[in-house]
């Protein structure tokens, strides 16, 4: 469609996105409102909020919604503190970016980049620049929110078995989750 590269992205919409995802999960992970929860918020909102904002980075490097939006670059998030025990919650942030894009603006992303350059992308989603952006935004955080409570209160057993299934050990007392 034209127009500056900067106005192809919602750096407004990922902060939000980030910020209240993190204060969201310190409710959903400590539900009871007291020092463990706003514990789990300050843990959390830096680093999910630094992970929301960095996929956009490929405006200036690379392809934008192309070189930092693919699911390799989630596994790396990922792999940080699983092998070295650093860089947690930053893949939360960086996920629900993935997520932000696909299902809440018109454009996809290209999850299979550098296999593939095809964007992938939900019939959803209203433009970055649209009135209703924040709203979007908003519902698409409180849905996110609403699937990791069940992830984490309805089910917890699948959740253990999902960890289990990556290649760590969970003696090392390190996860994805700490
Ligand atoms: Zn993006």
């Amino acid at each position: 469609m034209g127009g500056p590269r900067r106005l192809a992205v919602n750096k407004q919409g990922h902060v939000l996105n980030g910020v209240l995802l993190a204060v969201g999960l310190g409710y959903v992970l400590e539900p009871a409102g007291d020092i463990a929860t706003f514990r789990t918020i300050a843990a959390t909102l830096v680093p999910v909020t630094l992970g929301a904002l960095f996929p956009d980075v490929d405006t200036a490097f690379g392809k934008h919604r192309k070189t930092l939006h693919n699911l390799p670059v989630l596994f790396v998030f990922l792999a940080y503190p699983i092998y070295f025990g650093n860089l947690q919650y930053v893949w939360v942030g960086v996920l629900t970016h993935y997520v932000l894009d696909v299902v809440g603006s018109t454009r996809g992303i290209a999850l299979f980049y550098p296999l593939s350059s095809s964007e992938f992308g939900f019939p959803t989603g209203v433009t970055t620049s649209s009135t209703y952006a924040n709203l979007v935004t908003i519902i698409i955080t409180v849905l996110e929110l609403a699937v990791v409570a069940v992830f984490v209160h309805v089910v917890p057993g699948v959740t253990e078995t999902i960890i289990g299934a990556f290649p760590f050990d969970p003696a090392s007392g390190t996860n994805v989750f700490q």
